[in-house]
């Protein structure tokens, strides 16, 4: 059943908030260690931990940053799930530990083939067993582009890696299949909701969206919060139920829930 916001609050003994990070509850950045909640979120997010059973924060970034930003009050999970805290630690999940090493390794490979090509402004970004490629911030992007592709290629074949590709950066993953569907699903069980929110602003937010389909279809009461920007997704926006412009937009509603 898709329900409105309304019926979220009234909800709120069993409903799960589930939350993307950047472009949701933070302003994108060149710099994706620069990168900061807007001003009051994380407070919001600890008032709304004391109504909602689960007010979880799944991202494609290090658990430890968003532990730093947000606090432990909250259900956080990075890495797409790869990471989660757990009493105030980030620990690895069960399914990624076993490719810690490979991972480290593909690391390195990719640092010294950054360094080779020469492309100013690329950043290697290690979040322990996925690593970005980011070229937002290069000299020149399309030319970083094209050459990260192919770097991306040479990795992903030469170790059995998985590929994806987010706002200009690409990302080299363990064969797995680790997405916000899969945080979402686990955590609905693990915590008994009968109704969840999930709000994001990118294409891989839709896993997200996918999973509250699911729960839909097992009768939970579900809304999808699309969070508008000048790089949102047409399907993101199509499917969304309800959308807010930018994260000042997404803690309106965050605090209409309260
Ligand atoms: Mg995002």
């Amino acid at each position: 059943m898709r329900a409105t916001l309304d019926e979220m609050k009234r909800r709120a003994r069993d409903t799960g908030i589930f939350l993307d990070f950047d472009g949701t509850l933070s302003e994108i950045v060149h710099i994706p260690s620069e990168a900061r909640p807007v001003a009051g979120a994380a407070q919001v997010l600890q008032d709304l931990a004391q109504s909602y059973p689960v007010v979880t924060i799944v991202s494609g970034r290090s658990a430890h940053e968003l532990l730093e930003w947000l606090g432990p009050e909250l259900d956080i999970w990075g890495v797409h799930g790869a990471q989660r805290v757990r009493d105030g630690e980030v620990v690895l999940s069960r399914l990624v530990a076993p490719f810690a090493d490979l991972m480290r390794q593909v690391r390195d490979e990719a640092q010294d083939a950054v360094a080779a090509l020469d492309l100013p402004g690329v950043i290697v970004e290690d979040k322990e067993v996925i690593i970005g490629l980011h070229f937002r911030a290069a000299e020149d992007p399309e030319e970083a582009s094209v050459k990260l592709d192919r770097l991306a290629g040479t990795l992903a074949e030469r170790h059995g890696l998985l590929r994806a590709g987010g706002r200009l950066a690409y990302e080299l993953r363990p064969p797995l299949s680790l997405s916000k569907k899969t945080v979402v699903l686990e955590v609905a069980q693990e915590a008994g909701l009968r109704g969840a929110l999930f709000a994001g602003d990118d294409r891989v937010d839709l896993p997200g969206f996918d999973a509250l389909d699911e729960l839909d279809q097992r009768g939970l009461a579900t809304l999808r919060v699309g969070v508008l920007s000048d790089e949102a997704p047409e399907e993101l926006v199509e499917r969304s139920d309800v959308t807010v412009e930018g994260p000042a937009g997404m803690l309106d509603l965050l605090r209409s829930l309260l």
